[in-house]
């Protein structure tokens, strides 16, 4: 069997998400071609290289930054859930139908189970309500958080994923909230956006930090909740098992997490 995949996204060139399709295509004796469309070279426009890529016989497409949004208005389905979260990251080419799907969601669930599976869920504070932090959002939900605190700098994303959650969330200015534990979902902490979203001085041992964050995986947030004593999880598992997941609607073969977190976590950061 032969697969065309793809990545369209801008400034993707170190996207971990080749390198673990195309392992996982190999280990399933699956021919698997993972390509990358970065629009920080390539100047074509979203549509166009929608249309190109189902002309030339793409099983679908992975889509990231700063698309997950504006790719909706281009499909001709999109599943329940990518549709309730407002995003979508795994477009599948159906024939002539293009369909959406979200699987960051449940990939940063799987994630969250396997990494802070004891984690205290009352109150949450979730930081960065953009594309991923959509999803997030929804994933907190589905995990059982009962009060969902989200705080953006730009507040209107916030009060958007406020109500989109419906009771269990709040659109709150500041982290002055009590709170178990917080997640960043904002790019601060990767090489290109040094620092952190959350201010060093409100962790204290007793809360639980999750950073999406992959790149680097140890972010600035991370080391300082590390030495704090506080319970931690990085970007990874939402990195992979989102993969998988894709894999999955790509091929219709169930993919391997475990191997692609080897494939993973053999990039140096
Ligand atoms: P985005 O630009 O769509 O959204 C970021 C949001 O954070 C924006 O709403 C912005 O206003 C807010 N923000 C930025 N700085 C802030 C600050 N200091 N305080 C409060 N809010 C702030 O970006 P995105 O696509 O949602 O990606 C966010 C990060 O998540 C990136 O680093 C990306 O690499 C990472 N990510 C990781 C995974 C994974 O699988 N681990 C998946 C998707 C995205």
């Amino acid at each position: 069997m032969s697969i065309k995949v793809g990545l369209i996204g801008q400034g993707i060139s170190a996207s971990r998400s080749p390198a673990m399709h195309e392992a996982e295509g190999r280990r399933q004796g699956v021919d698997l071609c993972y390509d990358r469309f970065d629009t920080k070279d390539d100047h074509r426009s979203l549509s166009e290289l929608l249309t190109t890529a189902q002309a030339d016989g793409y099983a679908g497409l992975n889509i990231t930054h700063p698309f997950k949004q504006s790719v909706i208005g281009l499909l001709d389905q999109t599943s329940d859930a990518a549709r309730q979260i407002g995003s979508v990251n795994t477009v599948v080419f159906d024939g002539t139908k293009r369909i959406g799907h979200n699987t960051d969601c449940p990939g940063f669930a799987q994630g969250f189970g396997e990494g802070l599976a004891d984690a205290a869920l009352e109150t949450v504070t979730l930081v960065g309500a953009g594309g991923a932090g959509l999803a997030v959002g929804f994933a907190l939900r589905d995990l059982g958080v009962q009060n969902l605190l989200i705080v953006d700098r730009d507040q209107g994303m916030a009060q958007t994923l406020a109500a989109r959650l419906g009771t269990i969330a709040e659109a709150v200015p500041d982290m002055s909230h009590p709170t178990q534990g917080f997640v960043n979902a904002t790019p601060m902490g990767m090489a290109s956006y040094p620092g952190s979203a959350i201010p060093a001085n409100i962790l204290t041992q007793d809360h639980w930090v999750a950073d999406i964050v992959y790149f680097p995986l140890e972010t600035e947030l991370l080391r300082h909740a590390r030495a704090l004593g506080c319970a931690t999880l990085s970007g990874a598992g939402m990195a992979v098992h989102q993969a998988a997941l894709s894999f999955e609607l790509f091929t219709g073969q169930k993919a391997d997490a475990t191997q692609m977190r080897a494939t993973f976590e053999a990039f140096t950061n």
